[in-house]
């Protein structure tokens, strides 16, 4: 990869941001690689001994990467004190010995292997957030915080990993899952961004918001699945490439149109997976034929048949091995939590909303219509008659501008606390 004035994507926008972290004046965060950002560049490749041409070519990119993925891997010398290597790292002492399982600070030796995390954050908030974001975040989140577990849930269509991370080791399960639709990626790094606050503050011994976290950590087990359509969300993001399987379909699909930016809210089938679900399936068929639709396309396809896409499969199959109190399932915008389907959610599901919806601001609100139909929330309420939410986070027009980040994390972060122990 070389990324030279003139360039432009998501993979520009994320080193501008990690070059404003670090110190840098890259010029706004917009993905284009203008001669602010060349500059920047060629400040960062003085500061780190690397030829000057303003050009991240391999080398360049190796040394960038490394701020990327959030650490760095050290062998100790002679004279070093964690404390040093935590100042020349501009980290804590505190981030290291988290890292670093069963370290013995007063007894370092030569040579021994050390995972340093940089003192910045990993999750990044400001950039357009793909899958290959998510993938070297979750492998950052691994490497900082040892102890979490981080696994597999199934595959995309395009064979993406469907990741799932566990916060805790106790007996009440919850399940937390983001980004079912493409256009809705904002709520992928919303639980990122829940899950780096909730592990940074567990380590230092702080409490988040009034709530006790070791507590949390040994009564309850965090299940959050970040991203479940990450071939959906590259597809908003990057765009279609000619190399890309369904290349032609998916034009045919978005009728005629190569732009999937403002309206693909599919998986790359063109199936619509929060309507895919074996929740009155059938009449939701019904509904989308009355409105025309047919076969795949952007949104409300609700595929071949209940559970057709892997993607839901996987979900589905995740939550049977489980043995969940509750579920919350992220989407983009209304500010409105759902709580029920088709009479289905006891009374204390209800209160349990309306907790919710004091912790974040938002309206208790009922679905009608199409929308209420072959959801993953209907699915979970129907076949366990459970608690199962679902979050419209932010206000507009799908995709969110990712300046609404901030307020949508504030919302948030008390309610998805809250539902750990509720
Ligand atoms: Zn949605």
């Amino acid at each position: 990869m070389i990324l030279k004035i003139g360039s432009k994507g998501t993979v520009v926008k994320e080193i501008q941001s990690l070059l404003v972290q670090i110190g840098y004046n890259p010029g706004p965060i917009d993905g284009y690689y203008g001669t602010k950002t060349f500059k920047a560049v060629r400040s960062f490749q003085k500061d780190n001994n690397l030829t000057p041409d303003g050009i991240i070519g391999p080398n360049t990119y190796t040394v960038l990467e490394k701020f990327l993925k959030g650490y760095d891997i050290y062998y100790v010398q002679k004279g070093d004190t964690l404390w040093k290597i935590a100042r020349n790292y501009y980290t804590t002492v505190g981030k290291i010995i988290a890292a670093n399982p069963g370290i013995d600070p007063d007894n370092l030796y030569i040579g021994q292997r050390l995972t340093i995390p940089y003192g910045i954050d990993l999750i990044d908030t400001k950039i357009d957030y793909t899958y290959e974001i998510l993938k070297r975040d979750i492998e950052g989140l691994k490497a900082r915080y040892p102890f979490i577990e981080v696994g597999v849930v199934g595959k995309s269509v395009l064979g993406k990993n469907l990741y799932y991370i566990r916060l805790g080791t106790g007996k009440n399960e919850v399940f937390y899952n983001a980004a079912h639709h493409a256009l809705e990626w904002i709520t992928s790094p919303l639980l990122m961004k829940f899950t780096e606050n909730f592990l940074k503050s567990y380590t230092d011994g702080k409490i988040l918001r009034g709530y006790n976290l070791d507590q949390i950590w040994k009564e309850s087990s965090i299940y959050i699945m970040p991203m479940v359509n990450p071939d959906g969300v590259n597809l908003v993001l990057n765009g279609l490439d000619p190399s890309f399987p369904y290349y032609n379909n998916l034009i045919k699909w978005n009728k005629g149109s190569k732009d999937f930016s403002k309206v693909w809210q599919a998986n790359i089938r063109g199936v619509d997976l929060n309507h895919n679900y074996p929740a009155k399936w059938q009449e939701g068929k019904e509904a989308e034929e009355a409105l025309g639709i047919y076969g795949p396309g952007p949104t409300r396809y609700s595929g071949p048949a209940p559970l057709s896409e892997p993607e839901t499969q996987a979900v589905v199959n995740f939550v049977k091995q489980h043995d969940f109190r509750l579920t919350l399932a992220y989407h983009s915008q209304g500010q409105e939590i759902y709580w029920d389907f088709e009479n289905m959610a006891s009374a204390e599901a209800r209160k349990i909303g309306e907790a919710f919806a004091k912790a974040t601001g938002y309206e208790l609100a009922q679905t009608y219509g199409i929308t209420s139909y072959s959801g993953f929330k209907d699915w979970f309420i129907l076949e366990y008659r459970k608690p199962g939410y679902t979050f419209e986070v932010g206000l507009g027009k799908n995709p969110l501008p990712i300046e609404q980040f901030p307020m949508i994390y504030q919302n948030n972060e008390e309610a998805l606390l809250l539902a750990s122990i509720i």
